[in-house]
């Protein structure tokens, strides 16, 4: 018996040509047909013949071309098909006098064909039956008898061992066609997998936000390239979860108050279903930096999926429009100005917790850099830069208060520099020191803010933005310090040249004297009055009277020595005290500044010539019987008083 298949629960969704090779299953069929004598052929699950050897026998040359006889065929063709459902073979002798077999080919319980085998005879052909038959549908009796003689004879027993042959044949032609196409499907698929997989990690890869996901077992699978870039962590470096926050924040104490607990609300929403909780974090990267990120998780099945947004941009401008309020706010309060430097320092420090900053402060002489705030270098160091003298070469920030411009130095090993300094830093262990000058809104040196690393560094963008803004807040609160100095100021100076006003004058000119009266020296005083004043004032308006005094102010400091003291004792009479300055020297003094006055224009506005001026000078050098500056002063004008006589712009001292 051929193997039964109980139970056929369906047409198969493949066709019985698709799956196997066709063409190469007819010649099969063929050669069984050829060997056997055996008619056969297959029809597949819609009705379609798919193969046919043998079948130009009596049934088709005879019988299917009588109607009768063709409805005969017809008949037994039905009845085979209705006992196919309920039986492995079906068939038997047909009304025609012949036998038909049929046997399903079925795959997984559903039919894919039917194989067809006769017709057949189980035993010699009964001459009296088909003479009959030739007879009753008109058959040539000779030509019928001899096609029915060749009718192959095959015992029922072979006939089905031959179609179980057959079907177990063709079954496992399309099981194993089933099975490619599946193979083919499933390759198909997992290519579209792989692709759609290179897909996703494609637009993830050019995602702003840096994106990662960890398995059921918290083994980080992947972080796009975004995290990479952000943090310079890569896969490798980030086996599993714990590594990731152990790298990520350092700080024990901030890992177990901080993200411990919103990594267990985060466990705890998802169970529940509650919408997960942000975090925003400081991350260390890889190269020691801090960013500020803003995390939110989400799961997918059993994978969490965490991204991290990089929001340092606005953490910073926010902590620093925080420090620059704070700042003010010191000052408003009337803090001294090292506990506001110091505040601005430890802001800097916050930002980049990498840095170590100082602030030093260029002395009234603006020779000498002293300690504003550096709370976070070693003492030792600190003492030795205080009181070290600006100028080129002396290392980062003296360099930078000479030049009034920003120094770099990204390793202070190898910059000439630093080379008088090399023990000194070695032993603080700083290796860079990038130094930017404190400037006042009128551009003078205030000081300089300094950024240290124990590594050497190069500053990138954002090291430059930190290290001007702390310097810009340096010098608001210096600046502003001076203004609560303001008042102290306006005290002393005149409000129009903001030269010393004469009691100011008095009193520094009275100090100087009486030091060299104790101590020895030279000391000389000059005198100088506009020429003509009243005349300009009644042409060009009081005005620009005012303008040639402050430009005469402007002159006079830019002419004479530092420690020269100038001071506006008159409507338009100004002193100047000379120390150390013998008569030769004072009257050379007063000839450059003459001659410098007389150089200077004031510009009218008009589109006019600008407006020149001179003014006349009186000398006076200190003798052993000044008592006083009065007197001092006296002399001078008494020289002056000949200048204006011998013709004005022009110097005269005074003699006895
Ligand atoms: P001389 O060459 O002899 O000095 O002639 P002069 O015109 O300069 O005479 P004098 O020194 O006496 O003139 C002083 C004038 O200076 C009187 C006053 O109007 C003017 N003056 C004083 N203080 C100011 C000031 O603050 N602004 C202006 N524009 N003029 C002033
Ligand atoms: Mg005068
Ligand atoms: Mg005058």
């Amino acid at each position: 018996m051929p193997p039964c298949n109980p139970e056929i629960t369906g047409k198969s969704e493949y066709r019985f040509g698709d799956l196997i090779d066709a063409p190469a299953f007819s010649r099969m069929l063929e050669s069984f047909f050829i060997a056997t004598g055996i008619p056969n052929g297959v029809v597949d699950a819609d009705g379609e013949l798919l193969s046919m050897a043998g079948g130009e026998n009596a049934c088709a040359v005879f019988h299917r071309a009588h109607p009768e006889a063709a409805e005969r065929c017809r008949d037994s063709n039905k009845a085979i098909m209705r006992d196919l459902r309920e039986r492995c073979v079906a068939g038997g002798p047909c009304r025609n006098g012949l036998m038909d077999y049929a046997t399903p080919v079925v795959v997984e319980g559903r039919l894919l064909a039917t194989l067809f085998l006769g017709q057949i005879l189980h035993g010699p052909a009964d001459k009296e039956f088909f003479r009959a038959q030739a007879a009753r549908f008109g058959f040539d009796e000779t030509a019928y008898l001899k096609a029915i003689a060749a009718v192959p004879i095959v015992d029922k027993a072979r006939a089905e061992s031959s179609m179980a042959f057959m079907v177990e044949m063709a079954q496992m032609l399309a099981a194993s066609g089933i099975a490619r196409l599946r193979q083919t499907a499933l390759e198909r698929e997992l290519d579209a997998h792989a692709e759609r997989r290179v897909q996703l990690e494609d637009i993830l890869d050019f995602s702003p936000v840096a994106i990662g996901w960890s398995d059921g077992n918290d083994h980080i699978e992947y972080i796009n390239r975004q995290f990479t870039r952000l943090f310079g962590y890569t896969l490798d470096d980030l086996p599993n979860i714990e590594t990731w926050y152990r790298l990520a924040c350092p700080d024990e104490h901030y890992r177990e108050t901080v993200v411990r607990p919103w990594v267990a609300n985060a466990a705890l929403a998802h169970r529940s279903g509650a919408v997960q909780p942000e975090l925003e974090a400081k991350i260390t990267c890889k190269n020691g930096g801090v960013r500020r990120v803003l995390i939110r998780t989400s799961w997918v099945g059993s994978h969490q999926l965490v991204n991290l947004s990089d929001i340092t941009d606005r953490w910073v401008n926010e902590q620093r429009k925080q420090a620059h309020d704070a700042m003010l706010e010191m000052v408003a309060r009337g803090a001294a100005l090292a506990d506001i430097l110091k505040a601005i320092v430890l802001q800097i420090q916050h930002e980049d917790n990498t840095a170590l900053c100082s602030i030093l402060l260029l002395d009234a002489e603006g020779k000498r850099l002293l300690i504003g705030a550096a709370p976070s270098l070693p003492e030792f160091y600190n003492q030795a830069v205080h009181g070290v003298e600006i100028g080129m070469g002396v290392g980062s920030c003296g360099t930078a208060a000479f030049l009034g411009q920003r120094v770099i130095v990204a390793d202070v090993r190898i910059h000439e520099y630093w080379k008088p300094y090399i023990q000194l830093t070695e032993r603080a262990g700083l290796q860079a020191c990038w130094s930017e000058p404190i400037l006042s809104s009128r551009s003078k040196v205030l000081g300089t803010f300094a950024i240290y690393h124990t590594v050497p560094k190069t500053p990138e963008q954002q090291d430059i933005e930190r290290i001007s803004f702390a310097a810009n807040l340096a010098a608001i609160a210096i600046e502003n310090r001076n203004a609560y100095e303001e008042l102290e100021r306006q005290a002393y100076s005149d409000y129009l040249t903001g030269l010393a006003n004469r009691r100011h004058f008095f009193e520094q000119a009275e100090q100087e004297l009486a030091r060299v009266l104790r101590y020895g020296g030279e000391l000389s005083i000059l005198m100088l009055d506009v020429d003509h004043f009243k005349r300009a004032n009644d042409t060009y308006g009081h005005q620009v009277g005012d303008i040639m005094l402050q430009t005469l102010s402007e002159v006079c400091r830019s002419t004479l020595r530092k420690n020269d003291i100038v001071g506006r004792i008159g409507g338009e009479e100004f002193a100047v005290l000379l120390p150390e300055t013998g008569c030769a020297d004072a009257m050379d003094a007063a000839e450059r500044l003459r001659a410098a006055l007389a150089e200077a224009n004031v510009p009218l506005g008009n589109g006019g010539q600008p407006l020149h001026f001179t003014a006349s000078f009186g000398v006076a050098t200190l003798t052993g019987t000044d008592a006083n500056i009065d007197i001092l002063l006296n002399k001078a004008d008494q020289a002056l008083y000949r200048a204006k006589g011998e013709g004005r712009n022009r110097v005269c001292v005074y003699r006895e």
